[in-house]
């Protein structure tokens, strides 16, 4: 079984429930037996955390990101076994769970050097024999809700920076990828954390995140998940007068220009819709392409769409794993009848893969919708599925207006040669990611992530000016006047 860890142990949880981590590709199959964190387990990982920070907080920041540097070198040498956990954890294909170690071991590194840094600015002052200076430090306890989708890269862009700033931490991670989320403490915990500095409670996130987010013995809270969820996190958050930062859902978009290098925008489409079995919140669910090109375009995103091989992610064969769960398959199901009622064209998919590799999991063929009014449900509601609609546009403005018309913003793309285009979508796409002849999907860790309107509230992700530290560090301002005599300043003299 696999436990909870609480101010530096393994424990069960005191109520004594399990639940199971099992795999998607092969139902049969339980990759763990969780021990699940009730109330008091919550109250005591809070109580760790809130214990440990006075000490953590006076470490030297190079101090803590030594630490960080030197779990990043534990995940770099376990990488191949970390990516296969997590394949058979969620599903996603071998390669992709590979890059999702490896942007936890960027993070790790990437915050590791925040430690000499964490930069504040020394200001003259208007007074003589005076100084000014802001410095960053750390808000306290964080409280930190991930999802499954990206089982530890996720969990390290909040974890490391929490950290590295001075933070103590309790993290609940999704309860379908709670086995990852256990190696990366394990991982974390050897690397040289001192005891209650990080504290990891299984559970779901109704019942153990609920509690947690609304804990008053957390200072701050990260949440990575859906709008609905987060959105709910933020307002009580906002009422208790905590720090918070939601990054959430999306409903991104490919633009294909009638100038588009047309290959080019197919595999970025088919990258960005289908990759992750379209279950990233950066996953392109809508390609929003120029009339000239919309029928050349259509015929080769299906057929590329449909050469497709799906299976067992662990196979290197494999293009598209499973989706999450059985709830997850059931939502991707409805939507697809949403969108068969309202009149789109299912033009490829549509239906569960049962055949030979897929026989056991939850498996659904990459599906296409041509014809789609950008105001029916598929083009408005995130799916979090393989489902694709293509909608069509007269023009640049059009495309741009119909991107912008839901209620997300994460991510845009455009493919064009044209660059007056180029700057016109840079410039009037509401997202707070904007890529130009490259697919919804390829965030890099170093610049700050997150998205605009319904995808993102709070604070960035990530690094970068503008980015994670903003949210786990508070600014504080130090005048330090060695005159001698008391000077006044807001006053005039
Ligand atoms: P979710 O259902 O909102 O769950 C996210 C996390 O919150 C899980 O740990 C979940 O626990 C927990 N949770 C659920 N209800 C809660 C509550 N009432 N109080 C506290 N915690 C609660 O989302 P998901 O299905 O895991 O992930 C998919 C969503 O995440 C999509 O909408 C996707 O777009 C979004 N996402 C956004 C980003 C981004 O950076 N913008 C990145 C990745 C994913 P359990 O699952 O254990 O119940």
């Amino acid at each position: 079984m696999i436990k909870n860890f609480i101010d530096g142990e393994w424990v069960e949880g005191a109520e004594g429930g399990t639940f199971q981590s099992i795999n998607p590709a092969n139902t049969a199959e339980v990759v763990g037996v969780l021990s699940r964190a009730g109330k008091q387990d919550v109250d005591r990982a809070v109580g760790a955390a809130r214990a440990a920070w006075q000490d953590w907080r006076r470490m030297p920041a190079p101090k803590r990101g030594e630490i960080l540097f030197r779990a990043g070198e534990m995940l770099l040498r376990r990488k191949q076994e970390l990516g296969e956990l997590m394949t058979r954890e969620m599903g996603k294909v071998i390669a992709e769970a590979l890059g999702d170690v490896q942007e936890a071991i960027d993070m790790s590194f990437y915050m590791a050097g925040e430690g000499r840094r964490l930069a504040g600015e020394t200001i003259p002052s208007e007074l003589p024999d005076k100084d000014c200076k802001s410095v960053r430090v750390p808000i306290g306890v964080c409280g930190l809700i991930t999802p499954w989708n990206f089982p530890l890269a996720i969990p390290a862009w909040k974890i490391m920076p929490a950290l590295v700033s001075g933070n103590t931490v309790v993290f609940k991670p999704s309860s379908l990828t709670a086995v990852c989320a256990a190696k990366l403490v394990e991982i974390l915990q050897q690397a040289g954390l001192p005891r209650g500095v990080l504290n990891l409670v299984h559970g779901s996130g109704e019942e153990t995140g609920d509690y947690l987010a609304s804990h008053p013995g957390i200072d701050g809270l990260s949440f990575t998940g859906s709008t609905a969820v987060g959105m709910r996190l933020a307002a009580r958050c906002a009422e208790a007068g905590k720090k918070v930062s939601c990054e959430m859902g999306g409903k991104n978009a490919i633009i294909v220009m009638e100038d588009a290098d047309l290959a080019l925008a197919v595999e970025g489409a088919i990258w960005g819709g289908f990759g992750t079995s379209g279950q990233r919140c950066t996953a392109a669910s809508r390609v929003v392409v120029q009339e000239g090109v919309y029928q050349p375009f259509l015929d080769r995103f299906v057929k590329a769409a449909s050469a497709l091989r799906l299976g067992n992610g662990l196979s290197p064969q494999v293009d598209v794993g499973p989706v999450v769960s059985e709830a997850q398959m059931k939502k991707i199901h409805g939507y697809i009848e949403i969108g068969k009622k309202e009149g789109a064209e299912l033009l490829t998919g549509g239906k569960a893969c049962r055949q030979g590799d897929c026989a056991q999991g939850y498996f659904i063929e990459p599906t296409i919708f041509a014809e789609v009014d950008p105001k029916m449900r598929i083009a408005q509601e995130e799916i979090f599925g393989p489902v694709v609609s293509v909608i069509r546009a007269r023009d640049l403005e059009e495309a741009i207006a119909i991107v912008n018309g839901t209620p997300y913003g994460l991510v845009s793309s455009i493919y064009t040669q044209d660059v007056n285009r180029s700057a016109i979508a840079e410039r009037d796409l509401e997202t707070g990611i904007v890529y130009v002849n490259a697919s919804t999907i390829g965030a890099e860790i170093h610049l700050p992530f997150g998205g605009t309107k319904r995808s993102g509230f709070g604070y960035r992700e990530a690094g970068g000016r503008g980015g994670a530290l903003d949210m786990f560090t508070k600014w504080k301002v130090i005048y330090r006047d060695f005159s001698g005599r008391l000077q006044k300043a807001q006053i005039d003299r």
